[in-house]
């Protein structure tokens, strides 16, 4: 077996692979982990970390709160150290890269590093061989019986904003800055763009969010981004709405955005976050026979096969859902698959995600949007957290759950948690949504009082006879 591409896509398969038997080569050029771990989930929910931190403050006031020091009996506001951040957010990646290392290594995987392409040739006995180049320079060849592609995705690039990693920046290069910018404008207003945005806001960076929507996080439940909107503006972030980028140029000390309508935004950093592109390029996979879109992402079935004879693919590079957790299940299903292990197909019905904002947004399951569209014959109930007790406890202002079922057999379809911690709150749904569990079956499960769990439990009872 060989694995181009050490992702979660590729480094979940290599342990499933060995687990059945396989003699397992993984290939990455970057480092093990992949995106995920060097540039993407890892190092920038690090960096939030710091961020979340600082915007529980906000309420230190009210809960009574203050601190000594400062001029005059000024309290003083806290800081986010940069320097210190950055630097924590860069050692704790290659710290999870070289724990993945180490774990697969003691599983027995073999790990080459360098960059991989496949033969176009298939042998009589159904094998193929594997180009490696190493980081070294050497030129490799590996046989073998199965290929799992899984290159991912590098950050997308335009042509009129060429990132220069000082002043125009991917978010892959957001981690070389050693001090808060002065007015950092991000271009795109997606998952990526807003959580970003967000948390140099609460880091303390006069932030401009250019969004090319009506609201920021289009395609996201729409209450949900109206709320975090809102907590955008309200902590002083400039959100422009309907406005395009034409393009970012470098001029002194900083940087000048140009918007479609002739607009310019002048700032000290411009972050671009408009998607990525799918690493499928220069790998031969169109000559082995491999489907590949327009777009350049993998065609795959739902248990990750493509359309060249025992060629796998996984995660990023397949455009099926841009999550660490799916391109995992993705690489993971191929393996049982090709091994010949039990496999069920991926159901993307059953896959939390989570916005990492303050609060976060955590979706599973339908959306809103089927529902009142008539697609789908469900019920929906919404509650705000702060009727929580435990939320005013806790002096959380900003939040809701909501709990979709459907109306003929009462099952829970979906729901949306806004709150702190949104990303552990979901699991509960997510276990009845999987399990297709009824909502009487899930307000009927105890709940901490006070919690704000209890809030998922009484938007089920709302829905009893819905
Ligand atoms: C800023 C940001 C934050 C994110 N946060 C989250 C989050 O919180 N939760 C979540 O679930 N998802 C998140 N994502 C999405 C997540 O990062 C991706 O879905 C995930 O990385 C996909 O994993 P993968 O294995 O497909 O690819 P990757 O993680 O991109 O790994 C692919 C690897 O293959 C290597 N490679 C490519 N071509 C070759 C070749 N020819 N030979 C050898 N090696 C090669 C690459 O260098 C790379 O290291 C985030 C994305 C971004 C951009």
């Amino acid at each position: 077996m060989v694995i181009i591409g050490g992702g979660p896509g590729g480094y979940e398969a290599a342990l499933v692979a060995q687990q059945l038997g396989a003699h397992v080569h993984v290939v990455e050029r970057q480092g093990m982990g992949g995106s995920a771990v060097l540039t993407d989930v890892v190092p920038s929910k690090t960096l939030i970390a710091t961020a979340e931190w600082l915007t529980v403050t906000e309420q230190a006031g009210e809960l009574g709160i203050g601190a000594d020091g400062g001029p005059d009996g000024d309290p003083g506001t806290l800081r986010a150290d940069m320097d210190t951040v950055d630097r924590r957010v860069v050692r704790l990646a290659a710290k999870q890269s070289k724990d993945i290392r180490t774990r697969l290594e003691r599983e027995g995987v073999t790990i080459i590093s360098g960059t991989g392409r496949i033969d176009a040739e298939i042998s009589a006995q159904g094998s193929r061989r594997i180009f490696v180049t190493t980081t070294a320079g050497e030129e490799l060849e590996l046989e073998t019986d199965i290929v799992l592609v899984a290159t991912g995705a590098t950050p997308r690039v335009l042509p009129s904003a060429q990132p220069d990693g000082e002043r125009i920046l991917t978010w892959a290069q957001m981690y070389n800055l050693t001090e808060i910018p002065e007015h950092l404008v991000v271009v795109g207003s997606g998952v990526t763009g807003a959580e970003f945005a967000g948390a140099y806001n609460a880091l303390g960076a006069p932030v401009t969010l250019v969004s090319s929507r009506d609201r920021v996080l289009p395609g996201e439940d729409e209450h949900a981004a109206e709320l975090i909107e809102a907590v955008f503006r309200r902590r002083g972030m400039t959100v422009l709405s309907r406005s395009r980028a034409a393009a970012v140029r470098r001029v002194d000390h900083g940087v000048e955005v140009e918007l479609t309508d002739g607009r310019v935004v002048t700032a000290s950093h411009c972050l671009v976050a408009v998607g990525g592109v799918p690493a499928t390029d220069g790998i031969g996979l169109t000559e082995a026979g491999v489907e590949v879109s327009d777009s350049g992402h993998i065609k795959v079935d739902r248990v990750s096969r493509t359309r060249a004879f025992r060629v796998y693919a996984a995660g990023d590079c397949t455009g099926v859902l841009p999550l660490a957790s799916v391109a995992a299940m993705q690489g993971r299903i191929a393996m049982w698959h090709a091994l010949g292990d039990a496999v069920s197909p991926l159901d993307l019905d059953t896959v939390a995600a989570n916005i990492f904002t303050a609060p976060e947004i955590a979706t599973i399951g339908v959306t809103q949007k089927q529902i009142e569209s008539g697609e789908i014959d469900g019920a929906i109930t919404r509650l705000p957290i702060t009727r929580n007790p435990r939320a005013k406890m806790l002096g959380i202002k900003e939040g809701f759950v909501k709990l979709f079922s459907d109306r003929s057999t009462g099952t829970v379809i979906g729901g949306v948690v806004v709150a702190p911690r949104a990303s552990e709150l979901i699991y509960p749904i997510t276990i009845a949504v999987t399990q297709r569990l009824t909502v009487d079956q899930l307000a009927n499960v105890f709940t901490i009082y006070p919690s704000l769990t209890g809030s998922i439990a009484e938007a089920a009872r709302t829905l009893h006879r819905a």
